[in-house]
């Protein structure tokens, strides 16, 4: 008996967080393997994807990006939380304020995936800029636990810098995803 083709399954993944955190940088770097030579201002919503297997099972890894300026927001937000699997939560080391935002972006997106558990993780970025970092690990994992949510901290530009340790690895753009 001959079965179908098996379809490819997709896996929607949303980045959210303030604008500038880079969010962009940090999908392009995943799916080009790189760092974007230049990256304008996200309008509406930024969409990358990239096949991978995993278990000899072609998976399509959709990303989505959304633009943080809210008249963009309202007319999308529906339509950007509809079926996600996962929701990756992004502020920069660099910006106590993208930290702080982070209770606000995670109440929107509670109140928009209503009902469904859906795995989420949180990402600091910016780590190659170890001298201006103003958001501690320290206090990172404390809100990551707070919420329940594993603590990436990493760099879309160098993923190998940082200060080693959880920052070090060269494929941690890849880890995260
Ligand atoms: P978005 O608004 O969250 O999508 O942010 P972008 O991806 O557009 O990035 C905003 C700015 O931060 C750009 O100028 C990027 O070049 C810069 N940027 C993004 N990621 C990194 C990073 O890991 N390290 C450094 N140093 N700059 C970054
Ligand atoms: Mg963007």
């Amino acid at each position: 008996q001959l079965l179908p083709p098996p379809r490819t399954r997709i896996f929607k993944i949303i980045v959210i967080g303030d604008s500038g955190v880079g969010k962009t940088c940090l999908t392009y770097r995943f799916c080009a393997g790189k760092f974007p030579e230049k990256t304008e201002a996200t309008i509406g919503v930024d969409f990358r994807e990239k096949l991978i297997e995993i278990d000899g099972e072609k998976i399509k890894v959709q990303l989505w990006d959304t633009a943080g300026q809210e008249r963009f927001r309202k007319s999308m937000v529906q339509h950007y939380y509809r079926n996600v699997h996962a929701v990756v939560f992004v502020y920069d080391v660099t910006s106590a304020a993208s930290f702080r935002s982070l209770p606000a972006w995670i109440e929107e997106c509670k109140q928009h995936a209503l009902g469904h558990e859906v795995p989420r993780i949180l990402v600091g970025n910016k780590c190659d800029l170890l001298n201006s970092v103003q958001v501690s690990t320290d206090l990172a994992q404390q809100f990551a636990d707070t919420h329940s949510m594993p603590l990436f901290e990493t760099s879309a530009k160098n993923p190998g810098s940082g200060d080693g340790g959880s920052r070090g690895s060269s494929d941690h753009v890849d880890a995260i995803f």
